[in-house]
């Protein structure tokens, strides 16, 4: 680039921030600058295309085309030149427009065909805002120069769009981010919940697009980027000292972010930016603009990570420029709504319950933030695309997980249907606190005990609030996983103490850790497993290496201080695996009294998870002090349907003839040898489902603790050998599921 353009550039962009300095509206604003970008690139045309709506542009300003086109002219994304430009993202330049692709000539612009044309993308962070063009009558193609130039103008609209410097009369024009915008995603944790956006991560605002002093820029650029890889390399050193794979999937980002930040042509690009006249923080984000862009169109998944780990650093970089830290002063509103990209679950813990709902960009719904927001009992929506672009602090946004949809700025009657829902969902709650000191005991009088599932500190105070009978499942996992190293013996004895204590006397099944499968420690090994769901997991990762399960072990007897204790194994298989696991534990059991420590008496359950634990000897039913049914995996293996798998998992109900059989064949055998039975599946806490497993003689469930009300309201209101006939007659007739018949005899109620 050559001085001689370097000024022309600067001399442009000068007098465009004169322009956009000066009074007026919006539309004046947008005239004048149609005027001076012609002038200065010297073409006969000069248009600014803006969106009206998602699918359509409106030509907002003209210079050289018929003024009473303005606001006249629109065309669809995808439609003619400027469509394609506003589709694709992508730059068009030529010196033949007729006979380019997808041309159509719109006669209400003016008679004359003009054979040069360049239009460039108007966008910011990812977000389409318009296409900006010009045209020439002399049929010439842009020179990269001038294409150049004309994207570092399109990169000062649209931050003047994004700052409101255009707002006026009608759609086109409208401020930007006060629409109401609809999102649908996906249900991270049900339950609804409004309140008001508060980003995790608030957005830099870039105030001045445009610098005089080019030398001061680059200086400040220099600055920046100096401290930026020292900082780089600091969070690096600090990184170094860790160990397993969470580490190293840490130490790759990191090692992402130290190269761009040492990238020749990240920094290239972003000093010639400012060469021609923008500010640092404007190159900057120009440079994120056009990695956000990119980041849509490739579909690689490490490809999209890297441009991920740009995107981070770009905003460590603007931070640093501006002096906006995360903290940006952004209140947090009385009813938060938090707003993120992503989030890992310390973080959302620190935020606790105070939040009102949680809608991610990212996530899923085995992720550790899913696992908190359910222990919090937020409603989390998670795939909302792009809410973080559109989102501002204290925007008005009302999250439905029971749907997977959020509404950001609702208009009156969303609010109101809202409301409604919200209030009928508290009536609901109060109808459930009522009767949270009854027992669950139905119309022909079965007593079903209700207990909670757990895994977190911040499920304990749902064990007095819900009514639950203890704890049926601790999944002792969660506080591994939460974590970024190994948990120590006496930080998990003290968390153990912590959960007896807050169970005041009351039974907690602790089970012993579960991991593999979608459940990997962050600092462990990662095994490569071509299917890992029937791989190294659970209790046979503890058995095949005993230390973890007997330092857990331990901490669990330490905590229980002599008293009671109940221990579960999760995943046995066969009947081989519990006699071992219960070996280990006698041999701990030992080690202790002999190291003069109070040992409890210990209760030594089983899970049964996999379909031939239904069917071991007789002898194990014998053995066993209890069981418990996990449905989750259960179900997964009989149907042999990925619970995480979202086009299988729901293609099997619960209520499957098939299913419900083996439950009650599962009870009958427990019965013959009087063994405690209980299930603690997510089906558990769906009251249909729970119906129909006290149908087929189950009388223990573990469920969360929200699903507890709905539950026992409907069981006290049921009769169990009716719900039992009403199932054996659709087994007779040969149904599938006995879901339409129960259903149908409750509606018939
Ligand atoms: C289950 O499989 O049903 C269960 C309760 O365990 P998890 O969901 O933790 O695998
Ligand atoms: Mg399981």
């Amino acid at each position: 680039m050559t001085d001689s353009t370097k000024s022309k550039s600067r001399t442009l962009l000068g007098r465009l921030r004169e322009a956009l300095a000066g009074e007026g509206e919006g539309q004046e604003r947008l005239d004048r600058i149609t005027q001076i970008i012609a002038e200065s690139m010297e073409c006969e045309v000069c248009s600014i295309y803006l969106f009206r709506d998602d699918e359509t542009l409106e030509l907002c300003a003209t210079q050289g085309l018929n003024p009473e086109s303005v606001h006249q002219t629109r065309m669809r994304l995808g439609e003619g030149l400027v469509g394609r430009v506003a589709k694709t993202s992508h730059v068009v330049n030529t010196a033949d427009a007729p006979s380019s692709r997808g041309f159509r000539f719109m006669p209400e612009t003016g008679e004359e065909v003009f054979p040069s044309f360049l239009g460039v993308p108007i966008q910011r962070l990812g977000e389409r805002l318009g296409v900006l063009v010009v045209q020439s009558r002399e049929a010439r193609k842009f020179t990269d120069d001038e294409v150049y130039a004309l994207e570092v103008v399109a990169m000062v609209v649209a931050e003047m769009t994004e700052l409101g410097a255009f707002v006026g009369e009608g759609a086109a024009l409208s401020a930007r981010h006060q629409q109401p915008v609809l999102f649908r995603g996906g249900v991270g944790q049900e339950g609804a919940g409004m309140g008001h956006v508060y980003l995790h991560e608030p957005r830099v605002v870039v105030t001045n697009p445009i610098a005089d002093d080019p030398h001061a820029e680059l200086a400040r650029l220099h600055d920046a980027v100096d401290a930026l890889r020292v900082s780089v390399d600091e969070m690096l050193a600090t990184a170094g000292n860790g160990k397993g794979t969470g580490h190293k999937e840490q130490m790759q980002v990191l090692e992402t972010y130290r190269m761009f930040a040492n990238s020749k042509g990240w920094m290239r690009r972003m000093e010639e930016d400012i060469a021609r006249g923008l500010s640092a923080e404007a190159a900057v984000e120009k440079e994120q603009s056009a990695a956000r862009t990119r980041m849509g169109q490739v579909t690689d998944a490490y490809l999209r990570e890297r441009l991920h780990d740009l995107d981070d650093l770009s905003n460590r970089l603007l931070r640093i420029l501006t002096g906006q830290g995360n903290n940006t002063g952004a209140e947090m509103p009385d009813d938060p709504v938090l707003v993120a990209r992503n989030i890992g679950p310390a973080e959302l813990l620190e935020y606790g319950r105070k939040l009102r709902g949680i809608v991610l960009e990212e996530g899923s719904v085995g992720s550790h933030a899913a696992i908190v927001a359910r222990a919090l009992a937020i409603p989390l929506v998670i795939h909302a695309e792009r809410i973080t672009t559109e989102a501002l602090n204290g925007d008005p946004i009302m999250v439905d997980g029971d749907q997977g949809i959020v509404h950001l700025r609702p208009d009156e009657t969303v609010v109101e249907a809202f409301k409604d829902k919200i209030a009928m969902l508290a009536k609901e709650q109060e109808r459930y606190a009522s009767i949270r000191d009854e027992p669950a005991k139905t119309r022909d009088g079965k007593v079903i005990s209700l207990s909670m599932n757990a895994g977190l500190i911040a499920d304990l105070p749902s064990l007095e609030s819900s009514g639950a009978e203890g704890v049926g499942l601790f999944r002792t996992e969660l506080q591994f996983l939460i974590r970024n190293k190994m948990p120590k013996r006496a930080e998990l004895a003290a968390l153990y103490t912590r959960v007896i204590k807050a169970a005041k006397g009351q039974r907690v099944v602790f089970r012993t850790l579960d991991i593999g499968s979608d459940k990997v420690l962050p600092y462990m090994k990662p095994q490569d497993e071509p299917n890992p769901a029937l791989g190294w997991r659970a209790i046979r990762v503890g058995l095949d290496k005993p230390g973890v399960m007997r330092m857990q072990l331990q901490a669990l007897i330490r905590a229980s201080d002599g008293k009671p204790l109940t221990v579960m194994f999760p995943f046995i298989a066969q009947f081989n695996e519990y006699r071992a696991a219960r070996a280990l534990l006698e041999q701990v059991l030992k080690r202790e009294k002999r190291l003069g420590r109070p040992v409890p008496k210990v209760e030594v359950g089983a899970m049964l998870e996999t379909p031939s634990l239904a069917f071991a000897p007789r002898k194990f039913f014998e053995e066993v002090d209890f069981i418990s049914i996990g449905g989750n995996d259960l179900k997964q293996f009989f149907f042999a349907a990925d619970r995480e798998n979202e086009r299988v998992r729901k293609r099997y109900d619960t209520l499957n003839v098939s299913f419900l059989s083996l439950i009650e064949r599962i009870v009958e055998r427990c019965d013959e040898t009087g063994t405690p039975v209980s299930f603690c599946g997510e089906d558990a806490g769906r009251p249909v489902e729970a119906l129909c497993f006290a149908a087929m003689g189950l009388r223990a469930l573990s469920m969360r603790p929200a699903s507890i009300g709905p539950v026992k309201s409907l069981l006290r209101r049921a009769n169990l050998d009716q719900v039992k006939a009403v199932i054996d007659e659709a087994r007779a007739r040969g149904d599938q599921s006995v879901r339409p018949a129960v259903m149908g005899w409750l509606r018939g109620r």
